[in-house]
């Protein structure tokens, strides 16, 4: 068992108020019961980051508390295990998933413990602790040289996967939870709206698991990144109608599944238009729009199955498979690395696409 020398304080990016990100020295958290001390090495920067970093979240309450330490999408290295921990062991290289469960409640016990019954319930501040975790959004999170995790949603990294590679865990299992959902037919037609970070993971995931034809719905540089990673056929929707396109790339039949990554607004609307009768549309995205039009009747007369798709739970064993494999081409999808200090420009380069970014990690 290797042995580590913990500092008492460390560096962590602390978002101070809405709009106001401030390098901080800390204390260095301790692990509780069953929770592990980790050192983190790469933290990947998700579409909701920004969107917390304005207030985008209010509504959600996060974060719940400032200073606030954000950051969910990482991977690092256990050195200092609390009390009662026997699955990991100081020198583990981990990733982990930003919600563990209550283990208690109804949702839980069955497995879904990305939507728990108690969350949000208890709180940073010790008065009520039911044991649920959303690291990064509601409990500090890894944009921090340190954090403590419960072990509950912490995955070993294959040796050939990079720490960078494995900070997408998070990032990876979110599509692969909606592409389990809606399913995958073997030899059939996929389309996946949106070739963001998602939107590409669910793409290689989709034919990972046997689809015959991924067809991406997207435009510019990350159109071309899809083609790159193996879209079979891509569709600009600037330049042709995806719903008319797919029609007619499946002899008027329609796919057999839809992975919805955009959050555009009318993508769940083309999504129903251009699935088959009785085919899947997972809706893996999140909208800036309070609104988004679903067309019932299409629904109804089409029998198709619409899935919500929250989070990554109980897929990260597949996706850190995956990218061990090449299944999911990780290292294609960062397209840039900052440590820590330079957190800001980070964060502006991802969210307002420059220079054509995809995925962003941070090194704290
Ligand atoms: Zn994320
Ligand atoms: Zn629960």
């Amino acid at each position: 068992m290797q042995e580590f020398e913990i500092p008492k304080t460390m560096k962590a990016m602390t978002l101070a108020a809405y709009d106001h990100l401030e390098l901080a020295t800390v204390p260095v958290p301790e692990p509780g019961p069953g929770e592990v001390l980790c050192r983190i090495k790469s933290v990947a920067i998700c579409g909701s980051d920004p969107k917390m970093i304005h207030g985008g979240y209010r509504f959600a309450n996060w974060p719940p508390y400032y200073p606030f330490i954000m950051g969910h999408e990482w991977a690092g290295q256990v050195v200092a295990v609390g009390e009662g921990v026997r699955d990991f062991v100081p020198g583990d290289r981990v990733a982990g998933e930003a919600h563990v469960g209550c283990g208690k409640c109804e949702n839980c016990k069955r497995g879904h413990y990305t939507v728990c019954l108690n969350y949000g319930k208890d709180g940073h501040d010790g008065g009520l602790d039911l044991g649920h975790r959303h690291y990064g959004f509601y409990w500090q999170g890894a944009n921090a040289e340190y954090n403590v995790y419960k072990t509950s949603g912490l995955h070993k990294i294959p040796d050939n996967v990079s720490y960078d590679v494995a900070s997408m865990c998070d990032c990876a299992g979110v599509a692969f939870h909606g592409v389990e959902l809606a399913g995958v037919t073997p030899g059939g037609t996929c389309v996946v709206f949106g070739p963001g970070a998602i939107g590409l993971c669910a793409m290689m995931e989709c034919k990972a698991l046997g689809s015959g034809r991924v067809i991406m719905v997207g435009r510019g540089a990350k159109l071309e990144k899809a083609r790159e990673l193996g879209a079979d056929v891509c569709i600009d929707f600037e330049k042709e109608d995806p719903v008319r396109k797919v029609l007619e790339l499946t002899g008027g039949v329609g796919a057999d599944e839809v992975m919805e990554c955009s959050g555009a607004k009318d993508s769940p609307m083309k999504a129903c238009q251009l699935v088959k009768k009785t085919g899947a549309v997972a809706i893996i995205a999140t909208y800036h729009d309070s609104e988004v039009m679903i067309p019932a009747n299409t629904v109804n007369f089409n029998e198709i199955r619409l899935v919500g798709s929250k989070a990554n739970p109980n897929v990260s064993a597949q996706v850190l498979h995956f990218f061990s494999t090449g299944a999911i081409q990780g290292e294609k999808l960062i397209t840039h690395r900052f440590p820590l200090e330079e957190y800001e420009k980070a964060v502006d380069i991802f969210e307002h696409k420059k220079e054509g970014s995809i995925k962003v990690v941070i090194h704290p």
